[in-house]
C-alpha cells in the first residue's frame, strides 16, 4: 500500500493529505514509489518541512504527479544505518532558501505512521539515538573531566558531546564503541557538504572547526582511556568538528606511536580525504590499523567538482589505499551516496572498478548530507538520472565483489602491531 502524501502548512505543522499519495524524486522523474521501496522510518529518524518547496503528490485516480502549491513539501532525515533509496519530490520557489546540512529523503504517512524509502544497511544500533541519555552523558563527562582535568581534547569532545551531540563523541564519554580524534584545524579540499567550513554558501557549516591540534599526550590519553574500558574498541581521528588529519600527519605519528607503546588494544582508525600518500605510509609504519577514505563517486571529473582538491584528485586517494593495503591495514571507502547518481551504471561500473583495482574490504554507504538541488547543479543536471535503483547498485556491487563487506560504521578489525 503507497502511504498518502504527508505536507505541511505554512507554520510546519504536519498533514497527512486524505487523498494524494505518497510522490518520489529518483533523480530524474518524480513517480509513485513502489511497494518494495517503502519502509516504516525508523526510530530515532526526524521529520522536516522544506521552506519554499510545493510538495508532488500522485493522484490517486491517474497514478501520475501534481504539484499542491498551496502546501509546503516534507521530508525524512532517516536516522543512522539507513541508506535512503530516493529524493523528495517538490518543486522549488524562485526565492527558496538553501537547505541546511541534511540527507533529504521522501516521506508519506498512513493512520498516523510514518513511511520512507530506504534499506537498512548495517545492523548495529551504534548510533541509534534511543541510546543516547543527555543525563547520563553528562555524568559521565564530569567524571572523565575529573579523571582528565588537563586534557584538551577532552574540553573539546565535551562541547561535541553536550552542544553538537556527536554520537561519537558521546559515545566516548559512555565508554562504548568508537571514540573520536579531532586534529585538524586546516583542510586541502573544499568539499560542497563540508560539515565544518561553508563560506558564501548560502547554508552555515554544522560544526566548528577545532582551533588547535592536540598534543600527542592528549589525543594518545584519550585512546588509551577509551581502549581501556571498551570491548572492541575503534579510536578513529577524522570528524566532522576537523579538516583533513593527513595535513597533522607528525602529530598523529606521535600519537600512535604512543599508543602503541603502551597497549596492542583496540582498532586506530583515520577517517580521511585520502589526499597524501606519503603521510598514509607513515601511519602505517606508526601503527594505523585501518582507514576509509571519503568518495562520492569513482568518476574522476565528478569527484573533484564535489571535494574541489586544492591538491590533489582521486589518483591520490587509489594511491593511499594501496599503499594501507600493502601494510596488511583494513580498508574502507565512505561512499556518499545520492540516488539518481550513484546507481547510474556508469557509475556502478566505474565505482566497481576502483573497489576492485583498490583492494577495498569494505563500503559504508552513507548519505550525502546536503540540499539536493545544490547537488544536481554542481556537478551538472546532465550527470543525474536513469539510475538502476540504489537497493539494485549495492547488489550488483556485492555480485561483483563478494567478499565486500557492507555497513555504515568503522568495524573493530583489532589491531596490526
Ligand atoms: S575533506 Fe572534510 S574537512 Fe575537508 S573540506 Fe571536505 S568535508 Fe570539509
Amino acid at each position: 500500500m503507497i502511504p498518502r502524501l504527508l505536507y505541511a502548512n505554512d507554520s510546519g505543522r504536519l498533514f497527512e493529505d486524505p487523498h494524494f499519495l505518497m510522490a518520489v524524486f529518483d533523480g530524474s522523474r518524480v513517480r509513485a514509489p513502489r511497494e518494495d521501496e517503502i519502509i516504516e522510518l525508523p526510530e530515532g529518524s526526524d521529520v522536516f518541512f522544506l521552506p519554499g518547496r510545493r510538495p508532488f503528490a500522485i493522484n490517486p485516480v491517474t497514478m501520475g504527479p501534481e504539484v499542491l502549491v498551496h502546501h509546503q513539501a516534507a521530508s525524512a532525515f532517516i536516522s543512522p544505518a539507513y541508506l535512503r533509496t530516493l529524493l523528495p519530490a517538490y518543486d522549488r520557489d524562485e526565492d527558496a532558501p538553501v537547505l541546511p546540512l541534511y540527507a533529504y529523503a521522501p516521506v508519506g504517512s498512513l493512520d498516523g505512521r510514518f513511511y520512507t524509502t530506504a534499506i537498512r544497511i548495517d545492523p548495529s544500533e551504534r548510533q541509534n539515538p534511543v541510546r543516547f541519555d543527555i543525563r547520563r552523558i553528562r555524568k559521565m563527562v564530569r567524571r572523565m573531566k575529573r579523571r582528565l582535568p588537563d586534557n584538551s581534547l577532552v574540553r573539546h569532545l565535551e562541547h561535541c558531546a553536550l552542544v553538537y551531540k556527536c554520537r561519537a563523541a558521546q559515545n566516548f564519554f559512555l565508554r562504548r564503541e568508537e571514540a573520536p580524534l579531532p586534529t585538524s584545524p586546516s583542510c586541502n579540499a573544499r568539499c560542497i557538504g563540508c560539515l565544518s567550513e561553508q563560506k558564501d554558501s548560502g547554508f552555515s557549516a554544522s560544526h566548528e572547526r577545532i582551533l588547535s591540534v592536540p598534543s600527542a599526550q592528549d589525543i594518545a590519553q584519550v585512546a588509551l582511556t577509551h581502549f581501556e574500558h571498551v570491548e572492541n574498541p575503534v579510536a578513529s581521528f577524522g570528524q566532522g568538528c576537523e579538516g583533513e588529519p593527513l595535513l597533522q600527519v607528525d602529530r598523529l605519528v606521535e600519537a600512535v606511536r604512543l599508543i602503541r607503546a603502551q597497549t596492542l588494544r583496540g582498532t586506530i582508525n583515520i577517517n580521511t580525504n585520502a589526499s597524501r600518500p606519503g603521510a598514509v605510509e607513515k601511519l602505517c609504519k606508526a601503527g594505523l590499523d585501518s582507514m576509509r577514505m571519503t568518495m562520492n563517486c569513482a568518476d574522476k571529473q565528478l569527484f573533484d567538482k564535489y571535494f574541489r582538491g586544492t591538491d590533489y584528485s582521486i589518483e591520490n586517494v587509489r594511491k593511499s589505499g594501496k599503499i594501507l593495503k600493502d601494510y596488511g591495514g583494513f580498508l574502507s571507502v565512505n561512499l556518499l551516496v545520492f540516488p539518481g547518481l550513484t546507481d547510474r551504471e556508469d557509475q556502478v561500473d566505474m565505482l566497481i572498478d576502483f573497489l576492485g583495482d583498490t583492494g577495498v574490504d569494505m563500503v559504508q554507504w552513507r548519505n550525502l548530507n546536503l540540499d539536493p538541488e545544490v547537488y544536481m547543479d554542481a556537478l551538472g543536471r546532465e550527470n543525474f538520472g536513469g539510475g538502476i535503483g540504489i537497493a539494485e547498485a549495492v547488489r550488483r556491487v556485492k555480485d561483483a565483489l563478494p567478499t565486500l563487506k557492507f555497513g555504515y560504521f568503522n568495524p573493530y578489525v583489532g589491531s596490526r602491531s
